[in-house]
């Protein structure tokens, strides 16, 4: 099947770099939010991260005009009806969601295929709320989506071969690279990274090393690009806790245990750079680690 218009449901965080990558890929999006203002920070921020693309020299300017021109925005979720794919990006709620996939239902064409971002709910359980579950998938982002590279695939248990190829070949038309997960919690990339972000909290909790000991020795030590705490406050805390969360209560095994001094930052607001504070103190010139 032929995608020609994207529908984005939520503007934040994901949504803005979802609707950025597609229409740099040459597809019509029409972006919805509740909130208009959420539309037009994500306007203004799609702007500012095509103008850095632009000064980069990874874009023209032709290229970015043409990107921004290529993307409406609406509240009214039912104007999303007549795309031909739809991403949603909204708030990770399970009963959001449902509401979104039931006021879209009776406004889609017959071959619209639904997709969802969400880092933990089962989509063969969303599936199961729609009258599609054959052409229902996830469509897992990393964020900063416009920087990242992967993108998951992951089939319901019901989702047909045909959407499958149909989302293969869209994410190889964003010059992306698909990695195909089965639906089980976290997925492979939140399955693999957290229990290490949240091993790393361990080792400071126990004292085995302090925040700066134990970021340089991943650093230094495995290459890693960023150290654990520093990459944990980069994702923030409380999106960590909530994955160790869908962890431990989906495969029931206390591999998964939150680390409690992970819950008492969460506890204490220190949510990582959204609150200025986490593992590291960034009020100042440059971060102070906390511990
Ligand atoms: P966010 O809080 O930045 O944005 C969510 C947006 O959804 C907000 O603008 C909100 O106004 C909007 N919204 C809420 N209810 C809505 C509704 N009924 N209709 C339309 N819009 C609505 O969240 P985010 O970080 O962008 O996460 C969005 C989704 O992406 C979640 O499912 C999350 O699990 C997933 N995800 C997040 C990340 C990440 O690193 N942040 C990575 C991968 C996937």
């Amino acid at each position: 099947m032929d995608i020609k218009t994207v529908g984005v449901v939520g503007a934040g965080q994901m949504g803005n770099g979802i609707a950025h990558v597609f229409a740099l890929a040459g597809y019509d999006v029409l972006m919805n939010d509740i909130s208009q203002e959420a539309l037009d920070k994500a306007m203004a921020l799609i702007e500012k991260n095509l103008d850095r693309q632009a000064s980069r020299g990874k874009i023209t300017t032709e290229e970015k005009d043409a990107a921004l021109a290529r993307i409406k925005t609406t509240t009214t979720l039912t104007d999303l009806g007549p795309t031909d794919l739809i991403i949603e990006a909204a708030t990770e709620r399970e009963t959001v969601k449902q509401a979104i996939f039931e006021d879209l239902l009776p406004h889609l064409k017959p071959h619209t295929i639904l997709t969802t971002n969400t880092s933990s709910i089962s989509i063969t359980r969303l599936a199961t709320r729609t009258d599609r579950p054959e052409r229902f998938m996830g469509f897992h982002f990393m964020n900063p989506v416009p920087v990242m590279q992967l993108v998951e695939l992951i089939r319901g248990i019901a989702t047909d071969d045909a959407t499958y190829q149909t989302l293969l070949k869209v994410v190889e038309k964003l010059g992306k690279t698909a990695a195909s997960a089965e639906d089980f919690p976290a997925f492979i990339v939140n399955r693999i990274l957290m229990p290490m972000i949240n091993e790393a909290v361990y080792t400071l909790y126990e004292g085995v090393g302090n925040v700066r000991s134990i970021d340089e020795s991943l650093k230094l030590g495995a290459n890693h690009p960023m150290g654990p705490l520093e990459l944990a406050d980069f994702i923030g805390l409380d999106t960590c806790l909530a994955i160790m969360n869908v962890l431990h209560d989906g495969l029931a095994d206390t591999k998964y245990r939150p680390c409690p001094l992970l819950t008492k930052y969460v506890e204490a607001g220190w949510l990582g750079r959204k609150t200025r504070r986490g593992f590291y103190d960034y009020r100042g010139e440059t971060p102070v680690p906390t511990r």
